[in-house]
């Protein structure tokens, strides 16, 4: 496996052992793993707190029945502004090695929402971009291939890039993924290989990368002169705007708004010409960059600016807020959840989703809330416990024959589609929203 690590930066020791650093004066900012001081896109420091949630374990590393006698790593989730360039962002790395391991456990496809909006957006794209059938598509943390599944069945060439064992699930659905952190020694064998790519794609992944360098390095190099790199990630403004602080986790090191990001992809000789509002993962961005700094922003992204700006998205005020609604959020969640069990009520979980897993740590739910939490059979989390806070994650079936009294949904950014369709199989519990503010469905 490629290891994001490799990156030639100058690299000095924090005396953890850990090593972290940044580039060369002349290069743009990155880091390797650990606690880091600037920021992220430009090298300002010192960054302005936001908000302390303490120490969390890693989103995804469920864990298995035997780890449960065993010590459990947590990690600093400090959240961050830079007043430079206005990215907001958590200030420390877990190796990536750790969070993407083999048995990663998300699947892209078991989201339905996500699938087909996924497909749409591969018929949309090949439309807009005029992609020629044969032309290559390479996806950057392809998972199970869901995203390129679109572009091979309207004849595109595809090629995922996904470095945990999901990349197997892919590779036997048809879909040729490399097992790798992409990089730019992935990017120059598949353009000696396949040629250069017209269309790169990042979605949901882009926030995820440690060391941007030698991904944006290696997606320049690779995407063909004319090409398009198209990358998803999750918007800032729709995180405050909805308080989903569920989505600040280790794995999304930044938080995305387009200034920002209009910045970084400067830095890697590219410019960005249009943005877009999706609403995928509760409201993302989808950002269209070329290669080269002279491309025009579109008139619907120049609006979105000053949309950004009128919210006070690049204001320190908007921040001290953000902070103060969480706390209450999390003090009305605990209070009504705890109400429930002291009247005698049970339970349970719907989902465990990554995202759940900040809300369960940082307010304090476990097996003395939870008696369990329900995923579809075929997820990989069934017969796990939820990370830091042990909670078992059981096949839902089980939901219906125990019809417990509350059913906490923990996918809560999907809105009502999945208590609709669990109430329309036949369970009878009364489902608790948990954020932004908790409140109880009565129908
Ligand atoms: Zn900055």
């Amino acid at each position: 496996m490629a290891s994001e690590r490799s990156t030639g930066s100058s690299q000095k020791d924090d005396g953890t052992g850990r090593t972290f650093g940044r580039l060369a004066d002349d290069e743009p900012v990155g880091m390797v793993t650990g606690h880091f001081n600037h920021c992220q896109n430009c090298g300002h420091e010192p960054l302005i707190p936001i908000m302390d949630f303490g120490h969390h374990p890693p989103c995804d590393s469920l864990v298995r029945p035997a780890q449960l006698t065993k010590p459990e790593a947590f990690y600093p989730l400090h959240l961050f502004r830079c007043d430079r360039c206005g990215l907001v962002q958590i200030d420390y790395a877990v190796d990536p090695a750790e969070l993407f391991y083999e048995e990663y456990p998300y699947m892209t496809g078991i989201t339905g929402a996500l699938k087909s909006n996924f497909d749409a957006m591969a018929g949309k794209v090949i439309e807009t971009l005029r992609l020629q059938p044969g032309s290559l598509v390479v996806d950057i943390g392809s998972n199970d291939g869901t995203i390129l599944q679109g572009f091979k069945t309207r004849g595109m060439r595809v090629l995922g890039v996904e470095p945990t064992g999901i990349a197997k699930i892919a590779n036997s659905r048809g879909i040729t993924t490399l097992q790798a952190f992409f990089n730019q020694d992935v990017a120059q064998d598949v353009l000696k290989k396949e040629g250069p790519a017209s269309l790169i794609t990042a979605a949901n992944v882009f926030a995820h990368v440690a060391n941007l360098g030698p991904c944006l390095r290696g997606i320049h190099a690779l995407l063909a002169d004319n090409g398009t790199f198209i990358s998803e990630s999750h918007y800032l403004l729709d995180l405050i705007d909805t308080l989903q602080y569920d989505t600040i986790y280790h794995e999304h090191l930044r938080f995305y708004s387009i200034k920002p990001m209009q910045d970084m992809m400067k830095r890697f000789g590219f410019s960005v010409v249009d943005v877009e509002r999706i609403p995928n993962h509760g409201g993302s961005i989808r950002v269209y960059a070329v290669k080269g700094t002279e491309g025009q922003p579109s008139a619907r992204m120049q609006e979105l600016v000053k949309q950004e700006e009128a919210y006070g998205l690049y204001d320190s005020a908007l921040y001290v807020t953000f902070k103060q609604r969480v706390e209450q959020s999390k003090w009305k969640l605990m209070h009504l959840l705890s109400d429930l069990k002291l009247k005698g009520h049970r339970i349970v979980g719907i989902g465990s989703p990554g995202r759940s897993s900040t809300v369960m740590n940082y307010c304090g739910i476990g097996p003395d809330y939870l008696d369990y939490t329900a995923e579809q059979a075929t997820s990989l989390k069934v017969g796990l416990f939820t990370p830091g806070t042990h909670v078992p994650v059981v096949d839902e079936k089980k939901l219906f024959e125990d019809q417990p009294d509350y059913a906490l949904v923990l996918a809560w950014h999907l809105g009502e589609t999945v208590p609709r369709k669990l109430r329309s199989k036949g369970l009878r519990s009364k489902f608790i929203m948990p954020l932004p503010d908790p409140v109880i469905l009565d129908w």
